[in-house]
């Protein structure tokens, strides 16, 4: 059985995915049970899900029904009407998958502080086991450290976070070459291991819900993911400010979203990626970070197109970016930014075991911006300033109003966001915690190792020394909005985000 290294060993009579499961409780698998579990909080889709895979099986093997809990808090960092409306779309997306199938689906929304305590106990006291997904981000680690000392029955954690398991190698990767190289190695080896398409749902028996008095708890959400969406998040008790983007949320329109990239963005991606007006970037991170969509469906998407298969690769495992994969220049440099860049962070956060830190930068990086702390900034600025988009610099006001008005920032822009967050802020550390606050408060990918990638490489991480040493950013490396504005096609996207008036805040 392929359970994770130094862990308790897993059901012996269903086989999970290789490195990715871990039995978290001391609790033995109750065969006479009326269900098994699966507690949907971050793989939150019906398909390419390891874990949704995992419990499934087990259910079959069991003979018994499988109920998969959703659920929705109200009490985590930066709970917005943005955020809320972007996972209640998943959740009636997911309502709507798994309606007609033997799986009852019970998604439950928070509509008081702490409504929901005490309610994944009560299911699991008639649960066979409970399978939960694994991820090492946000509050996560933590939630799953709490359930397993509370939970009656035995619970599994299983990651489908990304190609490559978490828990993999003991490593932890400094650069994105040096995981790249990795992965170069092994992920060919995990390609016969993949979560299933249209997970197989067959031969499940119902569950009768009369028969699990917890499930009642649960009965008012399906109405409620019908309501009037405004008037649902206008009673909860989450940041009432920071509104909900025309984004639409959940696996059905992250699908849609794929399959636009895969026809008009995928070719140009290597070439124009950097240009805002050139719409060649995918715009997925959100979908990615909530779990609506899976990197294997978009790895599927990429190479299914191309008619490719593994023996395309490369025999050179040397860590260079192009060439590996066989593909076209487009698909090899997407493919390295949603796995070597995305996994980077998945890798990082998952072997530190807790989200991040400023102190977590390298040395190199602390000693520099440190030697510079005091030098004279040619602006200041603070948090309410960049939260209003208040600068003198109208490319960097303009990412910001994307950034409070659609959740996400272009890429490039995103790098030059935070370099002049760092130039423009009282101290280095201050300036992390301004990135962190807005980009965790308005980015719908905010809160994920990523945010934490992009954050700390503002300030050095997976990044070298560069030179001239300059004033404020000492040998981290700097950007500037009048070299960006050189560089890239900018025309259309000032036009629609310089000083837009009828923007919400103004
Ligand atoms: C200051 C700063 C903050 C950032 N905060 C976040 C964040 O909160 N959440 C987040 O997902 N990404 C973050 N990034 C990384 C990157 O900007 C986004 O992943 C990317 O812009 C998402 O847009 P896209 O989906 O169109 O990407 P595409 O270019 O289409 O790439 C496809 C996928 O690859 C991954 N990816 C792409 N670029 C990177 C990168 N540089 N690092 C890691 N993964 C990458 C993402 O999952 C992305 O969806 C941040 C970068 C910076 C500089």
């Amino acid at each position: 059985m392929g359970s994770s290294k130094g862990a308790r060993a897993t059901p012996e009579f269903v086989e999970g995915p290789p490195g990715r499961f871990r039995v978290l409780n001391e609790v033995d698998l109750r065969r006479g049970a009326d269900f098994v579990l699966y507690w949907m909080t971050a793989h939150r889709r019906p398909n390419w899900n390891h874990a949704l895979d995992y419990a499934a099986a087990l259910a079959r093997e069991l003979n018994l029904p499988l109920l998969i809990l959703e659920g929705l808090r109200s009490d985590y960092k930066h709970a917005s009407r943005r955020h809320h409306s972007f996972i209640l779309d998943g959740m009636a997306s997911n309502a709507r998958a798994f309606e007609g199938t033997a799986v009852h689906y019970a998604p439950f929304l928070e509509t008081k502080e702490r409504e929901g305590s005490g309610l994944l106990e009560a299911l699991a006291l008639q649960a066979a086991c409970v399978v939960a997904d694994e991820h090492p981000g946000f509050f996560y680690p933590k939630m799953l450290a709490t359930a397993a000392a509370r939970c009656p029955a035995q619970l599994i954690a299983v990651d489908s976070c990304g190609l490559l398991p978490l828990h993999v190698s003991e490593r932890r990767f400094q650069r994105a070459f040096d995981l790249r190289r990795y992965i170069q190695r092994e992920l060919p080896k995990h390609f016969s291991s993949l979560p299933a398409a249209e997970p197989d749902l067959r031969g499940l028996s119902e569950l009768d819900p009369s028969h699990v008095s917890a499930l009642e708890r649960t009965s008012s959400t399906r109405a409620a993911l019908e309501e009037n969406r405004a008037e649902l998040l206008a009673r909860l008790p989450i940041d009432q400010e920071v509104l909900e983007t025309e984004k639409r949320g959940g696996h059905e329109a992250a699908r849609t979203l794929l399959e636009e990239f895969l026809h008009d963005g995928l070719d140009h991606y290597g070439g124009d990626r950097n240009h805002p007006d050139s719409g060649a970037t995918s715009g997925l991170s959100p979908y990615l970070h909530y779990g609506h969509l899976s990197a294997y469906e978009v790895f599927a998407g990429v190479t299914s197109r191309a008619s490719w298969g593994p023996d395309k690769l490369s025999e050179r495992a040397d860590g260079r970016r192009e060439g590996w994969w066989g593909l076209s220049a487009g698909a090899e440099a997407f493919l390295d930014q949603l796995i070597t860049w995305r996994e980077l962070g998945l890798q990082r956060t998952c072997k530190l075991g807790r989200v991040e830190r400023f102190d977590d930068l390298p040395n190199w990086a602390k000693q520099t911006l440190a030697e510079h702390r005091d030098d004279e900034r040619p602006h200041l600025y603070a948090l309410d300033d960049f939260d209003g988009a208040r600068t003198h610099d109208e490319l960097w006001n303009a990412a910001q109003r994307q950034l409070r008005s659609e959740g996400t920032i272009h890429n490039y822009l995103r790098m030059l966001w935070g370099k002049k967050i760092l130039h423009w802020s009282e101290s280095p550390e201050e300036a992390f915690r301004i990135m962190l606050h807005l980009n965790d408060k308005y980015a719908l990918d905010g809160r994920d190792p990523n945010s934490m990638s992009g954050i700390l490489w503002v300030l050095g991480l997976h990044d070298r020394a560069w030179g001239p040493e300059r004033p404020v950013f000492g040998k981290v490396r700097y950007m500037t909005s009048d070299s960006t504005r050189r560089k890239l096609r900018l025309k259309a996207y000032l036009e629609r985000w310089s000083d837009t008036p009828e923007l919400p805040w103004d």
